[in-house]
């Protein structure tokens, strides 16, 4: 049976997942509090949609590493302690996810989803979804530290989706990084990985939707309240909007409109930052790369290079701090000095990454009858965002078959 389902939350995510309910046949109404689409997280994020290299941040060894991260200055994660409950509930629940297992296992259901995701994304793709920037260079993952190459190497499942590479085969790869070769100790090359512009993306789905019999798109702030009978009430605009079933895909603000229905969802925010350069079309690299030291990624999309990195804890806005833009800026003229721009606008942009303290997403139905969730895809949200779609999809089909 075809049913009315509300998506709070016009991000990657709930775009997505109003776009998957849409092809299942039912009608959708998208709420969206900003003046457009896709001014969230999801803007300016790196590009990156990399369906095999999904191993969250929680890993044994973080811990050590985080130490010595926060010594040293410009380093890729920083951290600041705060008397807030929440940051340090999430990092406890962090730390606690910071085994060999527990990444291992978290980075399998990772993988899963976005395989499905990669699938999907191919069929909106020839159904006519398009004007998005996407492309399928494959991503190049590089190493500077022998050690932390050889366990990532022996993580690797399936040969022939990733290729450990030396030095000398990351050059031929990728040429833009050639001038790094001395100081690799190798690299881990996946050819079928892509990249495209997140915010086109949101906007292409947006038009898409538009054009769709049975989609409304309303641009008001909404919220959550307990109902009569294990059931919520979504209030759009002042007024309680009617639906079978509503999908909370509020990005880091699902935090705050579960909380009234008793919903504590672990997510905190995880700022990062982004650049986006246009240097000479020539001295582009093809390949979407991540410098695995720094945690910088490099995605050419279009004729621009979307530059992304950093992971701030305890800095839950998204005001652009220049020191950190000035250690961004000087790590790129380190490693790709042709892409450098002392002298044209990089368009500096920092976002809260939505993140569950394992790096897994909740996608599932809540305590309330009527609730699903689609939240927390922190780091990887773009590349999740299909998958997690469909998943939701089909809960909601199964909501029917159940007879709930
Ligand atoms: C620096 C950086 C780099 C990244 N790089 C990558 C990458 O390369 N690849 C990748 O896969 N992922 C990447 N990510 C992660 C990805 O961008 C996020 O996981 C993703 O954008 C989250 O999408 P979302 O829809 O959940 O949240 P958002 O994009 O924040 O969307 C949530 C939306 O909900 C709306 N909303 C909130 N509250 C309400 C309300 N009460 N009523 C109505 N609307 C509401 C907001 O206005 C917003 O538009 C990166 C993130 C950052 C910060």
């Amino acid at each position: 049976m075809k049913q009315h389902i509300a998506v709070i939350g016009g991000g990657v995510i709930g775009l997505s997942t109003a776009y998957a309910l849409i092809r299942a046949g039912h009608r959708v109404t998208l709420i969206e509090q900003n003046a457009d689409v896709g001014l969230g997280a999801s803007y300016a994020n790196g590009g990156q949609l990399s369906y095999r290299y999904v191993t969250p941040l929680a890993d044994a060894g973080i811990p050590r590493q985080a130490l010595r991260w926060m010594l040293k200055s410009g380093s890729p994660v920083s951290l600041r302690l705060r008397a807030d409950p929440k940051q340090w509930r999430w990092m406890l629940s962090f730390l606690s996810a910071c085994t060999r297992t527990t990444n291992r296992r978290n980075a399998k259901v990772l993988l899963q989803l976005g395989l499905e995701g990669q699938a999907e994304m191919e069929i909106w793709r020839e159904e006519g979804l398009k004007g998005f920037l996407w492309r399928q260079p494959g991503k190049l993952v590089l190493y500077r530290n022998e050690a932390v190459f050889r366990k990532a190497v022996s993580g690797i499942q399936n040969t022939t989706l990733e290729r450990a590479l030396s030095p000398a085969e990351c050059a031929e790869i990728e040429p833009a990084f050639a001038h790094l070769t001395p100081n690799l100790a190798g690299g881990i090359f996946s050819p079928e990985d892509e990249v495209a512009d997140s915010h086109l993306f949101c906007k292409a789905l947006k038009a898409a939707l538009l054009d769709a019999p049975g989609f409304q798109y309303l641009q008001e702030k909404a919220t959550l309240a307990p109902d009569t009978n294990n059931t919520c009430m979504l209030i759009v605009g002042g007024r309680h909007l009617e639906a079978d079933q509503i999908v909370l895909a509020a990005g880091l603000n699902s935090r705050k409109l579960a909380a009234p229905l008793g919903i504590h969802l672990p997510l905190y925010g995880l700022k990062g930052y982004s650049l986006t350069l246009r240097p000479l079309p020539e001295t582009l690299p093809s390949v979407s790369v991540t410098d695995y030291d720094n945690r910088v990624v490099y995605a050419r999309l279009g004729d621009a290079l979307r530059v992304a990195a950093m992971v701030d804890i305890g800095a839950e806005d998204t005001s652009l701090n220049p020191k950190r833009l000035a250690s961004l800026r000087a790590l790129v003229r380190q490693t790709l000095p042709q892409a450098s721009t002392d002298h044209s606008p990089d368009s500096p942009w920092a976002g809260l990454r939505p993140a569950t303290p394992t790096g897994v997403p909740i996608i599932g139905r809540s305590k309330c009858d009527n609730l699903l969730l689609n939240v927390g895809h922190g780091a990887l949200g773009f590349t999740l965002a299909a998958g997690s779609a469909v998943r939701i999809a089909q809960l909601v089909a199964a909501v029917h078959t159940d007879g709930v």
